[in-house]
């Protein structure tokens, strides 16, 4: 291979960083300026460069830059300025991204199957480049963060989750395939766009008769999966909308490795900080009563998690601990006597009580002591609602999930101030300290990148063929196990990102451990000491000599 294509190819090219006998070696002499410098000195320099962008979509397309230029530094960068780059590679930065990817759009990025690639995705699987593939984030775009359907451009999504798959989790890049599906969209804003990139038609989703095309679509792909990578490759499903989330998570769960995040990865991170919180609360589970504002797929799957340890934890049936749980939606409470036209996934919360409208009427008839917002709609935990939970217990934790900023169901002031500083407080996205009566109370975030990336760690190491739900358990157990004495006293029930790496071994270790013991792993022998293995398999973004 000559220099200058050396120079061109991402996974390879090191920039200045190319040493005096590199450059001989490999035909690079005059293709560079004489300096040679470190990959740190790189990082320094990349760093100050991406601060002086004022817009953050514009820091952005400066990173998704250096990933096609420069992988590892890319990598690099991101691992070793995590806090400062995670909003910027992901929410919030992300959804504006996706938002405006017809026109940022430069050099594709991830693999598109669309309706017109229906039956030959098992030759589109085959023309992307590499074949030893680990993880694939697929979305259809149809219900992109709290951004609704963005069709063919929610692919900045599975880019951005599989980036972080290998900053935190240490995946190597060249396992993970980022995949939009393409059946159309319903935004009449995208289709009347001239510059759209996807297919310009109405979903193939919602009417029975392209429901057919959808399922059949989704069906090829899930097979063309299986043939071409073999069944422990892990397929995560991203940001469908909950009419088909739920139903595809069953319908594979059986036959693929299949984990959705906005079901299962949120239910595990929230069930961590609720563990972590009852250290600061007291109590078990099974003491405590939850009520949800919004009842879609984070509400009912951070609902069924608690259900399933409290039932864990003292073998109580799981309808029984089902009922320490409430959940509120679009038309008020779930009750008994709105079965019938509930969708499945509700069923199960339909519990015994007279209908209730309201949500502070919710909170006072239900008495809870946590209350959880995963609605997507902002301002709905007013005052009178915070007031009330104040009232009712000494310290009520109440977790404002929706996201972005702009929906959460109040802010971390609001919180703290309106529960005169007894609040323990999460959100979904990220608020800064507040100081009330001379105190700085941290909110936590609740951020599924706690989670999956090492959950995929430990099904990859393990070999794991499927995700089980005591899988789910064991991922928060091990995060709340993360919390420091140092983090409770600020109020923390999160550990700080900053450490992220680290939490992710800890995480992939007791995810691998548990498909061991429920015989779901295939790599044998298994290691000795799992957390140590875990490290060592992550991927290492420094540079390496060439010979
Ligand atoms: P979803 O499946 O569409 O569910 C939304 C639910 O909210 C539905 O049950 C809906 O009721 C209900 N709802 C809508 N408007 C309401 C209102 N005015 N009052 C009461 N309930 C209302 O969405 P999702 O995937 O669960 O996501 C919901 C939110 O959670 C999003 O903002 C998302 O960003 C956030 N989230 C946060 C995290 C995190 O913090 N880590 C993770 C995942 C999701 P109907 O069923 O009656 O329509
Ligand atoms: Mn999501």
């Amino acid at each position: 291979a000559s220099g200058y294509s050396l120079l061109r190819d991402p996974h390879h090219n090191k920039g200045l960083a190319f040493n005096e006998k590199e450059r001989d070696s490999y035909y690079l002499r005059g293709l560079l300026p004489p300096t040679v410098i470190s990959q740190e000195l790189q990082v320094k320099k990349m760093m100050c460069s991406i601060r002086q962008y004022q817009v953050p979509l514009q820091k952005y397309m400066a990173m998704m830059d250096l990933q096609e230029l420069n992988e590892r530094l890319f990598y690099k960068l991101l691992i070793d300025n995590v806090e400062e780059l995670l909003p910027v590679v992901y929410t919030p930065t992300v959804g504006e991204a996706c938002q405006k990817y017809g026109s940022i759009f430069r050099r594709p990025q991830g693999l598109f199957i669309s309706l017109k690639e229906k039956g030959k995705i098992h030759e589109v699987l085959r023309n992307w480049p590499q074949r030893d593939i680990q993880v694939i984030v697929v979305t259809d775009g149809e219900r992109i963060l709290g951004l609704g359907d963005l069709g063919c451009q929610g692919m900045g999504i599975p880019i951005g989750k599989l980036s972080l798959y290998t900053a935190l989790g240490g995946v190597r890049p060249s396992a993970c395939l980022p995949v939009t599906i393409d059946v159309g969209t319903n935004n009449e804003q995208l289709l009347n766009d001239e510059f759209y990139i996807g297919l310009r038609r109405r979903r193939a989703t919602g009417q029975a008769r392209n429901l057919i095309e959808y399922a059949e679509l989704m069906h090829e792909f899930m097979s063309a999966v299986k043939q071409n990578y073999g069944e422990k490759v892990l397929i995560q499903f991203e940001d469908f909308a909950n009419h088909n989330a739920f139903d595809l998570l069953a319908k594979y769960g059986t036959t693929h490795l299949v984990f959705n995040d906005d079901i299962q990865g949120t239910a595990s991170v929230v069930l961590a900080g609720l563990v972590a919180a009852l250290k600061v609360v007291g109590g078990t589970l099974a003491d405590h009563r939850f009520l949800f504002l919004g009842a879609g797929e984070a509400g009912t799957g951070i609902a069924e998690l608690i259900a399933l340890e409290i039932s864990k934890q003292t073998n109580m049936p799981l309808e029984e601990a089902r009922k320490k749980i409430s959940l509120v939606d679009s038309k008020g409470l779930i009750v008994k006597s709105r079965i019938d036209s509930l969708q499945h996934f509700k069923k199960p919360w339909a519990h015994d009580h007279e209908p209730i409208k309201k949500l502070v009427d919710a909170v006072n008839g239900i008495k809870p002591t946590v209350l959880i917002g995963t609605s997507g709609v902002g301002r709905t935990f007013t005052k009178e609602v915070v007031e009330a939970m104040a009232a009712l217990n000494e310290k009520p934790i109440i977790f404002s999930l929706s996201n972005p900023t702009s929906q959460s169901e109040c802010t971390a002031e609001e919180a703290y101030t309106w529960s005169q500083g007894r609040a323990i407080f999460a959100s979904g996205s990220p608020f800064d300290p507040v100081e009330y009566k001379g105190r700085v109370f941290v909110p936590g975030q609740a951020n599924n990148a706690y989670i999956f990336p090492g959950l995929g760690l430990g099904l990859i190491m393990s070999g794991a063929i499927r995700v089980h739900d005591d899988m789910l358990l064991a991922a928060s157990e091990a995060l709340a196990a993360q919390v420091t004495q140092e983090n409770f006293d600020k109020g923390l029930i999160y550990p700080p990102f900053r450490n992220i790496r680290k939490i992710s071994a800890h995480i992939a270790a007791s995810v691998a451990a548990k498909a061991y013991e429920l015989g779901l792993a295939t790599r044998q022998p298994q290691p000795k000491d799992l957390v140590k293995y875990a490290e060592h398999c992550m991927y290492n973004p420094a540079y390496q000599s060439y010979r």
